[in-house]
């Protein structure tokens, strides 16, 4: 099959030819559809976070079964799924207190080291990412990585869901629980933080502030339900939202992965207010608060993957979508072949986009 690969910070992915193996008793061979290009494996292609090489990225895609392995029951050829790296064991601590997203046992959804690898080239290891690998015709994963879904949901939109969507609106729902007529401010109006917006809307917030430097990204944010906007290259934006809410928001959500951006979230909150960091901070950088400011009751907290139970999750986002409470139609601003995913990783640094989602077929 074919696949990009990434073979280290800096340079570009490479399409190759790659054998992937069959499905062991688990193990469930999907053919991929449509991948969405997220903002989490650039940082890796840019050396900000460190993945083994020869690898194949790409960790939000949808497609249809091919085939399973033997103990496979859950799916069959022909189901349609939603693959998502929050692959569960079911029996850890994590996973059976409610959190699986947490996982602590993921070697029991992998493959050992002394197996044969599940993707590899001339008998050589291909690291796979996330478990799941999706910038690739095929994908090799444990069952307890796919959701199933209707198989009249479009699978480029549906891709989406698998990272930046779950993640955003998970975010707004699940870890910060956002609650009605509220006060909301969301750094980046990149995919993930669009979907926070969204969320944040579903979950009735009042005011929702979408905060970027980008002034195509902001308007996309007011279309999917921003009720302000806040240009962060035209001064502090904290001033901002305080001169629009008084007291700060009772949330605030970073979703770029920057520590200044980190900092400014947990600045604009009121007393009271917590702010969710959602973006990926680069290894190795402190994400730093004013002691004094603890007194008032702010809280900061981590995000992983919007909290997700995604099997759970991602049906009723898309029921939400069904009913045009969530857009996702909006959130691809274009599609492309494998081939365009090193533009695609272009055209985000430059903004351009809030999603790229590659379509094999
Ligand atoms: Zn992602
Ligand atoms: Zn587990």
């Amino acid at each position: 099959m074919k696949a990009a690969i990434y073979h280290g910070p800096g340079q570009a992915l490479t399409i190759e030819q790659v054998e992937i193996d069959n499905p062991k008793e688990r193990e469930v061979l999907v053919r991929t559809v449509a991948s969405g290009v997220c903002h989490s494996d650039l940082h890796f292609v840019d050396g900000l976070y460190m993945w083994p090489t020869p690898a194949i990225l790409g960790h939000e895609a949808a497609g249809v079964v091919e085939k399973v392995g033997s103990q496979v029951t859950y799916l069959k050829p022909g189901d349609h799924v939603i693959a998502c790296l929050s692959v569960f064991c079911g029996y850890c601590e994590e996973c059976m207190s409610g959190h699986p997203n947490l996982c602590s046992n993921k070697a029991a959804t992998q493959r050992a080291q002394s197996d044969k690898p599940r993707l590899s080239q001339k008998g050589k290891l291909v690291n796979q990412f996330a478990d799941l690998s999706g910038y690739a015709e095929q994908m090799l994963v444990h069952e307890n990585a796919l959701v199933k879904i209707e198989n009249d949901v479009p699978l480029d939109r549906a891709a989406l869901i698998g990272c930046g969507v779950m993640t955003g609106v998970g975010a707004a729902l699940n870890t910060a629980k956002v609650a009605p007529g509220s006060q909301v401010a969301v750094f980046g109006a990149g995919g993930v933080g669009l979907a926070i917006i969204q969320g944040a809307r579903v979950a009735g917030a009042r005011m929702i502030i979408a905060v970027d430097k980008f002034k195509n990204k902001l308007e996309l944010a007011k279309k999917l339900g921003a009720t302000h906007a806040v240009d962060a290259s035209a001064g502090n934006p904290v001033d901002q939202i305080r001169a629009l809410t008084g007291d700060g928001v009772d949330y605030s959500f970073e979703a770029i992965g920057l520590k200044v951006a980190a900092e400014q979230a947990y600045e604009s909150v009121r007393p009271g207010g917590i702010a969710t960091i959602v973006g990926m901070v680069p290894l190795g950088q402190k994400v730093e608060v004013d002691g004094f400011s603890l007194l008032f009751e702010k809280r900061i907290q981590g995000c992983f993957m919007g909290s997700n139970r995604f099997r759970i999750d991602m049906p009723r986002i898309i029921d939400l979508y069904r009913q045009g409470r969530i857009d996702l139609d909006d959130m691809i601003t274009r599609r492309g072949k494998l081939e365009d995913v090193n533009e695609a990783f272009r055209a985000m640094k430059a903004g351009e986009v809030a999603r790229t989602v590659l379509m094999f077929e």
